[in-house]
């Protein structure tokens, strides 16, 4: 799902607050991030099957990666408050 831009900015604030600075890549040391304009979402592991709905978890997610090396931190889209709890309401703003 791809954030608009009243998403993209509260994102862009929330990890200036939550990151303190120097914002260190803690494989390489260098401190240039690219910030995904999306959000992904990671799936509970079920033995290799895909399972969709149920009592199956997923948490959406953000990222930002380094520039240099590629590591990559991932932010729970939810926790920053990018999207309601309900995803159905929020899958529609794309
Ligand atoms: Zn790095």
């Amino acid at each position: 799902m791809k954030l608009n831009d009243e998403q993209q900015k509260k994102l862009i604030e929330k990890l200036n607050e939550v990151w303190q600075q120097p914002k260190i890549c803690s494989v390489c040391g260098h401190n240039q991030w690219d910030v995904s304009d999306r959000i992904f979402e990671l799936r509970e592991f079920h033995g290799g099957g895909m399972v969709i709905g149920g009592q199956s978890s997923i948490t959406p997610i953000v990222h930002a990666t380094c520039k240099n090396c590629s590591h990559t931190l991932f932010f729970n889209a939810l926790k920053i408050g990018l999207i309601d709890k309900d995803v159905n309401s929020t899958s529609k703003t794309e």
